[in-house]
């Protein structure tokens, strides 16, 4: 914790009665001393300490994503990006163009480390991939490329033999493929790489705004970030736990916002993550009503995880001992069973993703003390998906403005690696339902820039005693309209959410740290 004075920024307003307009509002000065927010106003005396100049930027309390698998997410943007190629010679151009800069005559690590990548998908190529096609390109360093779908890897030869594979022509695919995915996971380095990697995403992320996320990695990462901590300063972290490991955090005593020893309370314990449905896109999200294409299917509306009497026994043992609980629940019949699960244990915490919404229980979800933990950007990925299992319910579907309405409060989230790890582009999703450039989905569903931005800072506000928590704005995020309080203008959505898509940051601060720009 530390001090900094920023001088003449212009806060962003976040709330409906919000003193101050945007554009044409006074700069103020904050001063942070010990971390958190010691005053604002204008033209502030010297205090001693540190000074940020603002020169008239916009102001926002600092941003989080609330709920990104940490470890996935770094592995996923550390890999060589070979998606949207159109054949073999595209790939192996991205490949040559990747070893030349990476590949040195250095240490022998550097070339067995293998080159990872991700993303080709091979349907509608000319012709298949070969080893022969990676060989050439890289005849020492192996190569690993894994096809979009997950489903294979091409590798040339000296990757085959790292990975214990037989030679071959062609791609090594399915249950051969898993097998050796799992082995290139514990190749000795993988482990440092894979820190390595949560280095960059954490220093990425701050770039964006990022002060703070909710890690729901699987594997138990509280042990992993003080170290993280110790390596790249300030970043806050609530990290999650999941029921198979929930045993280790009662008897370490850990209850939710509890600081993690050795990380100067900057990632603190969360919450009991449990999955109580399936994916909308393998069909298994519990529902109210059967998918319309449900004749193959074995269980026509999905399913559940647990029964409602093994989730009260598992959030109610969370909730005694402090822990909240987020409680993944994609389709609507999950949902009603989480907020019937919340509402027996009198638990706290959230729904992660509610996709599907049934309208009749969103009053009753209104009463609970429970959070919508949402990730817009999902939308646009999962519309044509929705629109095949679910036509006759899409207007339930990633309702966010109905849950507003109700008094739920909302916190967006990216779940990466399924999305990236960029609030803006969540906020952009929730304020224009579509891709940039296309049309938009149910606008009537769609949140203003001013609902998508206070849905994105925790709770914060810039306000005395607060944390000193903050990111400077390039841009006044309500440029094309969006204020608090103003009703949804559908005709210029799209302007709005091309403000906040395109936002850059300037400066981000954490506790007083100035951890990014500056
Ligand atoms: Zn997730």
């Amino acid at each position: 914790m530390t001090d900094l004075l920023v001088r003449a920024v212009r806060p962003v307003p976040l709330d409906r009665d919000a003193p101050g307009g945007t554009s044409g509002s006074q700069p103020l000065d904050i001063l942070i001393r010990g971390g958190q927010v010691a005053a604002v106003g204008t033209d502030l005396p010297d205090a001693g300490v540190p000074e940020l100049r603002g020169e008239g930027r916009w102001v926002v309390p600092g941003l989080w994503d609330q709920h990104v698998h940490m470890v996935q997410w770094a592995l996923v943007r550390s890999r060589l990006d070979v998606s949207g190629t159109n054949g073999v010679e595209q790939v192996v151009d991205r490949v040559r163009a990747a070893l030349d800069t990476t590949e040195s005559p250095g240490p022998d690590h550097a070339l067995t480390a293998p080159l990872i990548g991700w993303g080709h998908r091979t349907a509608g190529w000319a012709r298949q991939p070969t080893v022969a096609d990676l060989d050439a390109v890289s005849p020492r360093r192996p190569v690993v490329l894994i096809s979009g779908d997950g489903h294979h890897g091409w590798l040339n030869s000296s990757a085959l033999r790292l990975l214990d594979c037989p030679p071959r022509e062609g791609v090594v695919s399915e249950n051969e493929w898993f097998d050796a995915y799992d082995r290139l996971g514990s190749l000795p380095g993988a482990a440092d790489q894979a820190e390595a990697a949560v280095l960059e995403a954490i220093t990425a992320a701050r770039a964006q705004g990022v002060v703070g996320i909710v890690d729901l990695e699987f594997s138990p990462a509280w042990d992993l970030w003080p170290a993280r901590m110790a390596a790249r300063g300030p970043f806050r972290v609530r990290t999650g736990v999941y029921a198979s490991r929930l045993g280790e955090i009662t008897a370490r005593g850990w209850a939710t916002g509890d600081p993690l020893p050795g990380t100067d309370g900057w990632a603190r314990m969360g919450a009991l993550k449990i999955i109580s449905d399936g994916s909308l896109n393998t069909r298994t999200a519990w529902c109210c009503d059967p998918y319309a294409d449900s004749e193959d299917l074995a269980d026509p509306h999905g399913l559940p995880n647990f029964t409602q009497d093994e989730l009260t026994q598992l959030v109610g043992t969370a909730h005694a001992h402090g822990l909240e609980t987020a409680l993944h629940a994609i389709g609507d019949r999950a949902v009603r069973q989480a907020l019937d699960v919340f509402r027996a244990t009198g638990a706290t915490g959230s729904v992660e993703h509610a996709q599907l919404v049934a309208p009749g229980d969103v009053p009753h979800w209104a009463g609970l003390p429970v959070r919508a933990s949402i990730q817009p950007a999902h939308l646009i990925d999962d519309r044509a998906a929705t629109e095949h299992c679910w036509p006759d319910r899409t207007r339930n579907a990633f309702a966010y403005r109905p849950l507003l309405e109700a008094g739920i409060p909302l916190t967006l989230g990216s779940d990466a690696p399924v999305a990236p790890l960029d609030p803006w582009l969540a906020m952009a999703a929730a304020v224009w339902r579509g891709p940039a450039g296309g049309a938009a989905w149910h606008p009537e569903l769609s949140l203003t820039p001013g609902e998508a931005l206070a849905a994105s800072v925790d709770g914060r506000r810039l306000t005395v005693g607060e944390p000193g928590d903050l990111v400077l704005l390039n841009q006044d995020p309500y440029a094309e309209g969006g204020l608090p309080g103003a009703a949804p203008e559908p005709l210029r959505a799209a302007e709005q959410a091309r403000v906040l898509r395109e936002m850059t940051v300037e400066a981000t601060v954490i506790g007083g740290h100035l951890v990014h720009g500056g």
